[in-house]
This record gives C-alpha cells, structure tokens and sequence, in this order.
C-alpha cells in the first residue's frame, strides 16, 4: 500500500511489526524479502518517486578532511536512493577481506565470505545482474581474453555490469502492491526515541517539510539511510543517549572509508589496446552477463608483502606526459591571456622536451594511451570520520561533517600495486608504464584524490561492543529491536564496489529476523 505523510491526520501515532528507515539498494532489498511474510512492514522514504531539491538539500554538510564533492551530489534522496544514479558495477569481496590481519590495523570481520556466499547469490538477481560466478576462468567468451600475469603477483579480478538497475523503478510496483507493506513517502525520519534504559527502541519522529508531524512505533527497527546518513541519524538521536542511540563506546561516525581514487600512471608507448579488451571496455556473453576486469593484488603477495587488497582501473586516452601536460597548458594560457606564468610554463616544457614533442605526435596521429588509476581498499581509522556540525537542516536537524582521511600507507599501496602492474606489462612486452611524480613522491598528500561515492564503515560490525556499533547480523549492541544495514556496517572496505554486498548482508538480514520471528 501506497502512503503519504503529507496526507495523515497531523500527529498521527502508527504502528508497525518491522519499520525500515530509507528506501534505497538495502531498504528496497530488505522490504522485497519481508514482503509476503505477514508481518506488517513500513517502508519509510524522505523523498518523492523523483528528484526534489528542497529534500535534497537535506544531504547538504561540510567537508573539513580530505577533498571531497559536495555532500549533496554524492548520494540521492528519494525513493531509490542512490541507485538513482549509480553505475551498476558489481564484485563480491574476496576472502581475505573479511580476514583479520595483522598488518591492518581493525581489520576482520566476524562472519566469513563463504557465509555471504548464498546471499551474495541472491544478490544477483535484485541487481539483475548474471549466474553468481567472479572467477573469469568460468566465463568462456572471455578465456582468451584474460592477460597471462604471473599468478602469484596478479590475478584478473571480474566485474558483472547491472542495467544499472534503479531500485527505486524496478521494485515499487512489487512493494506498493504487496498486502503486508505500508510504503510510506515524504516522510523524513528526525529522530530514533528508545526506552528509558537505552536497551530498545520505541518509536521513531517523523516529519515533512512542510512541518506536518507523526509517531512510528515499530516493534523492529531497521535503519537503511545509506552509509554516511545512518551515522548521522544514530548521532542526532541523542533523548536517552546523550551522545546519540548505539554510541555510548564513541564507534559511531568513525573509521569512515571511500575508495580513493586518483589517475596515477600511463603507458609511455602506443598500447595494443585489443589485448586489454576485458579491462577498458564491458564484454557481453552469450547469456547476457556483461563483465568487466582490472588486475588485482594476488593475494599470496598481499600476505607476503603485507599489502591491502587493491586492483588498478585500466582506461585508455590521450598523452599524460608532464612535457605534454605543460604544453597544453602553456597553450591553454596564452590563448586565455594569463600571461603571468610564461616564464614558468616554458621552463616545465623545456624540463620535459621530448615527451613534449611525443605527446604532440602521439595526439596528432590520434594514438591511444593507457592509463590506470587506483582503486584501493582504505585502513579503517576511528579519525576519518562523520560528526554532526551546528549548521541545521530545514528540519532542524544537524547537519553532516566530514572528516575523509586517506593516509600515507594507501599512497604507498597505490604505488605498489602500479609498480607490479607496469612488471608484469613490460615482461608481457604490452607497454611500459610510467609513473605519475605524485605518486613517487615523498609527499603524504595524493594528486587530484576523488571518492568513489562508496561511504563505508561508520556503523562497523564486531562481536565485541567495545570494537563495533552492530553485531554479525547487523544489531545495534545493546539494543534488542534496532538494526543498521547498509555499507555503513563493513568493518573493512575491500576494493570491490560496495551494493552488491549491502544487497547480499540486506537479504541475510531479512532471513534472520524471519528465523527469529521478529
Ligand atoms: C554516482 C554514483 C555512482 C555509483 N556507482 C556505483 C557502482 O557502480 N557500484 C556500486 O556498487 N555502487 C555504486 N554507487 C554506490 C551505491 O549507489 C550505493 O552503495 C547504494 O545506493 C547504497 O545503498 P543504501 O540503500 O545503503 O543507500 P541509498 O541508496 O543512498 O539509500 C538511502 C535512502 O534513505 C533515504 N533516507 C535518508 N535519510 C532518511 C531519513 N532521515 N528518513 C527517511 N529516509 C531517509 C534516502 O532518501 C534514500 O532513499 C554509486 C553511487 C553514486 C552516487
């Protein structure tokens, strides 16, 4: 059934068996499995079917840390949530992932990847995605296309490409027409009351922006707002808590985690671009299935070189020579009449003469280049993290701040994982790679850093309240009915994109509480 709060008796008090704050990949994925179970669950969405700038504007915050986009372009507020844009490339994360190890600091997770295994299977079919199979050995359109490095160096890491799917299209019918599903819109929730004794939850406030107002009592509570807000709404929550609901140990907010990203090398000659089909490009097999590949850290070396888990974007372009590069913008200069770095610009050109005059032959006859980036996984640092600053929302509500570390061991990753690519394509005689300056520098601070739009680890997952903010089935410690989902549960981040696992922990979640009898 299909509900606004807009259109509710002002103050209303409802109820409700299960309540899922956030109609995003793991609220919509959580809401499908509960649907048809007989219990009566709520689907609580802030947003419309569409985008609204008035209630995306609620996502807005300050980002004091590492440079960051705007906190309202890196996620969207409506029904869908984020998959309203996403780019719908999918991997499960490795074994070692959820490994703890002793060279990463807070690493380990408290369930297995072979225990995400079956959920990770149904994943598949929510992101409309191919048959549950990451090893590129099973896929025999892409055999002879998967490059021959050394084994105990680097491994072909496979991607499946979704639609993308947009949640929020694909599953409202299913949900609005399911009998035992209350879909309830423009309904922001403010905030999470619990009990006197901060052992469960009561209600939660709701509100719209128009100022109308009602109680949710739920005798569950799922908490699906994505994996910076789910933070921000514990935080907020702060009647019986003083320093929000679930945080009485200081977790919540920490050990924020993205997948740094920053163009860190290119090949220095013409690249057989056919032979890196699989890595540049998305191949579609007889079945359908569209994959995509990266070269990845074995693991053997990740163990023996105690590196984190990391793989390479592989694209292709034009010269990113530094004598090419000052060229460009010695021209881009003059013809924009900024003629107060003449003097600088020549000198960076003549510093670099030949590739100057490469890249100009290169670019004049339309000659490809490689170029890789990084995709690495982040150590978990209880600095990098979201609190709450003074500014407020429209609904009174404090709005995000954001301190993103990326440390110096991930720079020294980056570099190692390049390194042992540029081996293994100058011994497969596919190209030399150069490094970018940045990345051999000294020089802690990274070149050009974006994030992925991946927000992780704010609500980290331990069997130990002291080390995390939910338990292995994603419970808040201490708390009976209150559960999180969503990425911000991932104590470790990997380097696979994160939707297929939130789908996957979202389906387990959903087959729990029914084991349970919530
Ligand atoms: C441009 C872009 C590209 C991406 N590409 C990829 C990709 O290729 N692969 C990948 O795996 N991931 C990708 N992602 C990330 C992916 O979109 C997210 O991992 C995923 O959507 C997270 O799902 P979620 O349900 O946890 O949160 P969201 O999808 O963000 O959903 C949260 C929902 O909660 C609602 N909400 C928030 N606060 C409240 C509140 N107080 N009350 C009520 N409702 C609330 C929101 O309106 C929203 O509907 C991308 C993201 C972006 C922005």
């Amino acid at each position: 059934m299909l509900m606004d709060l807009a259109q509710l008796e002002p103050d209303s008090t409802l109820d409700a068996d299960i309540a899922i704050i956030g109609a995003g990949a793991a609220g919509i994925a959580l809401a499908c499995e509960l649907a048809g179970s007989g219990r009566e669950t709520w689907l609580i969405e802030s947003g419309d079917f569409d985008f609204d700038a008035a209630t995306q504007a609620l996502y807005a915050g300050k980002n004091i840390g590492t440079p960051y986009a705007p906190l309202d372009t890196v996620r969207l507020r409506y029904f869908g949530g984020s998959t309203n844009h996403w780019g719908g490339h999918c991997r499960p994360l490795d074994p070692i992932d959820f490994e703890r190890r002793d060279w990463v600091p807070h690493s380990g997770w408290p369930i297995e990847r072979k225990d995400l295994d079956p959920f990770y299977a149904r994943a598949q079919d929510y992101c409309q995605l191919g048959p549950y199979r990451y090893d590129a050995a099973t896929w025999p359109g892409v055999k002879d296309k998967v490059l021959p490095f050394a084994p105990d160096k680097l491994g072909t890491r496979v991607w499946q490409i979704s639609p993308p799917t947009r949640f929020g299209e694909v599953y409202r019918d299913r949900l609005v027409k399911a009998p035992d599903v209350r879909v309830l819109m423009h309904a922001n929730v403010m905030e999470i009351v619990a009990n006197a004794d901060a052992g469960a939850v009561t209600a939660v406030r709701l509100g719209t922006l128009q100022g109308r107002t009602a109680t949710l009592r739920p005798r569950t509570l799922i908490v699906a707002c994505g994996g910076i807000e789910n933070a921000r709404l514990l935080l907020a929550s702060t009647g019986v808590e003083k320093t929000g609901i679930g945080n009485r140990n200081d977790l919540v907010g920490r050990f924020f985690m993205e997948h740094p990203h920053a163009l860190a090398a290119y090949a220095v000659r013409k690249a057989d671009l056919e032979r890196f089909a699989l890595y540049y490009g998305e191949l579609k097999q007889a079945d359908g299935t569209v994959l995509h590949a990266k070269p990845g850290l074995a693991e053997s070396l990740q163990r023996q070189r105690r590196l984190l888990s990391g793989c390479v974007d592989l694209g292709y372009g034009y010269d990113r020579s530094e004598g090419y590069l000052a060229l460009r913008d010695l021209g881009k200069n003059l013809s924009s009449g900024r003629f107060e770095r003449f003097g600088r610009d020549v000198l960076d050109v003549l510093g670099d003469l030949d590739d100057a005059a490469g890249g100009v032959c290169r670019t004049a006859s339309h000659e490809a280049v490689l170029w890789l980036a990084s995709n690495s996984e982040q150590v978990p640092d209880p600095e990098s993290r979201v609190t709450l600053g003074d500014d407020k929302d429209s609904l009174g509500m404090r709005r995000v701040k954001l301190d993103w570390r990326v440390s110096e061991v991930e720079k020294r990753n980056v570099r190692a994982v390049c390194t042992i690519v540029g081996e293994e394509l100058a011994r497969l005689g596919l190209g030399r790679l150069r490094l970018d300056p940045w990345l051999l520098s000294d020089d802690p601070r990274w070149h050009d850093i974006e994030g992925r739009f991946h927000h992780m680890g704010t609500t980290r997952m331990s069997d130990d309240a002291k080390q995390g903010v939910v338990d292995r089935d994603g419970r808040v410690h201490g708390y009976g009915n209150l559960y999180i989902a969503g990425s911000s549960i991932f104590p470790t981040s990997g380097y696979a994109n994160p939707t297929l696992t939130i789908v996957a922990l979202a389906i387990r979640l959903a087959d729990h509480l029914k084991q349970k009898g919530a």
